[in-house]
């Protein structure tokens, strides 16, 4: 959404849309709250088909919109631009920070070159009181140097004061900047990478796949009957499973392997250096992990039975358009949903169908 002031046609069309989002709001008993009125807004207005269809598709097979999705297209759709507001906040407080460093500096600067020039009248007023033998003239000449010199040191210690408080300051700011970071390429409930540093380390592997000519793989993964799973639990239950889910896929997978969420209760996992069969084994090490736990429920002792994960596994090709990669581990993935779940399959080799000219 723009937060720029309106013209009068536009504010009509702003003020319609307004009154769409309250009445789908009431059509679909969800409550007025900033963060569902934004999400109903934009959906009104249909500014982003990402999230049009992201909506639409929820409603169509539940109806309505969870809490839980609510936050999950917050997540998905807004809270980027939040996380850039901050940034940009911290990015103009670093920046503040080191402008009054370095104008504190060119004050020192300023100030210890005045004292350079004034060291040099008195040296010349210190001959000239010494050859005249004028004893008080020296005198009065070395309590000027002394109280001048008193005086520089002082502004020189508080300067050395200011530039370690902007050194401490600017030390914070860096490391609230690496934390925000962080947090904006983290998924908040399982802790994996977000789709956004998903989708940005798919396209750095595949680079460097292309450049050292080695394989990339892709994984991707999904709950399997996870609706009737919340339906049967109930959400939070569901979100502690999802964090069980991923605290197994992060088990399996080492050093320059990325796990991320990749959607409500979707996994994904670029493993670079891997060919399609190491994507495999290790797509299923997760499986026969997740599916060999039978959850309890701590405070009652109550069996939730078994989660299982369907999986998908495709390699790159070089120099292809990654949406292709993500299409054949997605149709890969749906391949172990129709053939029965909790199995991985990985992608069909040969070239995809298309049409030629013949003769
Ligand atoms: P399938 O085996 O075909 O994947 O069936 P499914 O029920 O898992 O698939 P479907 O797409 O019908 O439902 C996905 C469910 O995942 C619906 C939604 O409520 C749930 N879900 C998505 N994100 C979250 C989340 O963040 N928390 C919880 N608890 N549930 C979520
Ligand atoms: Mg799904
Ligand atoms: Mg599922």
């Amino acid at each position: 959404m723009s937060d720029s002031p309106p013209s009068t046609a536009r504010k009509e069309t702003v003020e319609r849309h307004a009154r769409d989002a309250f009445s789908l709001m009431q059509r679909y008993d969800v409550p007025p709250t900033p963060r569902n009125y934004t999400i109903w807004f934009d959906y009104a207005a249909g500014w982003n088909p990402d999230l049009t269809n992201a909506v639409n598709e929820i409603l169509s097979l539940a109806q309505r919109l969870s809490e839980t999705d609510t936050n999950t297209l917050y997540e998905r759709f807004f809270s980027g631009d939040e996380q850039e507001r901050l940034v940009v906040n911290v990015g103009a407080r670093l920046t503040a920070s080191l402008s009054a460093a370095a104008k504190d500096l060119e004050a020192a600067g300023e100030t210890n070159s005045a004292y350079s020039d004034k060291l040099q009248d008195f040296s010349g007023d210190l001959v000239e009181s010494a050859s005249n033998g004028d004893n008080d003239a020296l005198n009065a000449s070395l309590i000027r140097i002394l109280t001048e010199t008193k005086e520089v040191a002082r502004q020189n210690k508080a300067l050395q004061h200011r530039l370690e408080a902007s050194a401490d300051e600017v030390h914070e700011l860096r490391s609230e900047l690496e934390q925000m970071r962080r947090e904006a390429q983290t998924d908040g409930l399982t802790g994996l990478a977000n789709r956004r540093l998903f989708d940005l380390r798919l396209r750095e592997e595949a680079g460097t796949a292309q450049e050292t000519d080695k394989p990339m793989c892709l994984v991707l993964s999904d709950i399997d009957h996870f609706k009737v799973f919340n339906d049967t639990y109930g959400h939070r239950t569901g979100d502690e499973v999802l964090r069980i889910v991923s605290r197994v896929i992060r088990d399996c997978v080492k050093g320059r392997d990325l796990a991320a969420r990749y959607g409500g209760e979707e996994f994904a996992i670029v493993l670079p250096g891997a060919t399609v069969e190491g994507g495999a084994s290790v797509a299923e090490d997760i499986r026969a992990r997740l599916a060999s736990k039978r959850l309890i429920n701590r405070t009652t002792g109550d069996s939730f039975g078994t989660v299982t994960l369907s999986l998908g596994v495709a390699g790159y090709r070089a120099g292809e358009p990654l949406e292709e990669l993500v299409d054949r581990a997605d149709d890969a993935l749906y391949r172990a949903k129709r053939e029965g779940r909790n199995r991985v399959e990985t992608e069909r080799g040969g070239d995809k169908a298309g049409i030629g000219l013949v003769g």
